[in-house]
């Protein structure tokens, strides 16, 4: 089936409270339109270096997210644009966040990614890391950073039960956090969970965000 009939089909099914992010690693412009012609402008990106690219090839009224690990040094490539990183995994990286998104005069959307997995190659931080850094004086001082949530990935496995303790682990973590540091702060209300094998389970545990590529593009290249 055609990336667009796919995506057609898939959004049909979507409940209207979750946001889809188009996952377009190794796809092509070519690609991305077939489903941007659908409508659909939120898309997601999992390394800078093919981001910006992409960014530069197409409509400029795309939203792109930004979801696979980020280095500090790649941060300024993306400030000017980007409209939400999902992968804020230490105080560092949030602080290059703040200073790069002051330069170019933005407030950035961030999700801090928690470890919910057993796999030691997932990155992320543990539920007290990201207290600490809530709690710390130095992240009350950056005003150009916006947490709006948490982001993870469960452990590659087919087993459904251990995702979906992993997933309602992230959702336990995210009403914690919630009460203790945002509590009167609205904005803070996304969990992004969920990929082509597992957003179903995902959004049963309350996600709000599913970043879905294979299931809509089909394989990827490489
Ligand atoms: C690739 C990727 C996805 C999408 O994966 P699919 O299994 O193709 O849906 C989601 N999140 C992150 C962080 C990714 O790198």
């Amino acid at each position: 089936m055609h990336s667009a009939e796919k995506y057609r089909e898939f959004i049909s099914n979507l409940p209207g409270n979750v946001k889809l992010v188009v996952v377009s690693k190794t796809k092509t412009p070519e690609d991305i339109l077939d489903v941007y012609n659908e409508g659909h402008r939120l898309f997601g990106e999992n390394k800078v270096q093919e981001l910006v690219p992409k960014y530069e090839a197409l409509p400029k009224d795309i939203q792109w997210h930004l979801v696979g690990h980020l280095q500090s040094n790649k941060v300024k490539y993306i400030a000017p644009f980007i409209g939400m990183i999902h992968s804020v995994d230490s105080l560092k990286l949030l602080k290059t966040i703040n200073k790069e998104a002051n330069k170019n005069h933005r407030v950035i959307p961030c999700l801090l990614q928690i470890y919910i997995a057993e796999e030691e190659t997932k990155f992320g931080l543990f539920v007290e890391e990201a207290a600490d850094i809530l709690s710390s004086g130095e992240f009350r001082e950056l005003k150009n950073v916006e947490i709006r949530g948490v982001m993870g990935m469960a452990t590659f496995t087919e087993d459904m039960d251990k995702i979906r303790q992993e997933f309602r682990s992230l959702k336990t973590i995210f009403e914690l956090l919630k009460k203790k540091f945002f509590a009167d702060q609205p904005q803070f209300s996304e969990i992004s969970m969920g990929m082509s094998d597992d957003y179903r389970v995902a959004i049963k545990e309350g996600s709000t965000m599913i970043r879905v590529g294979s299931a809509i593009f089909g394989p990827r290249y490489y």
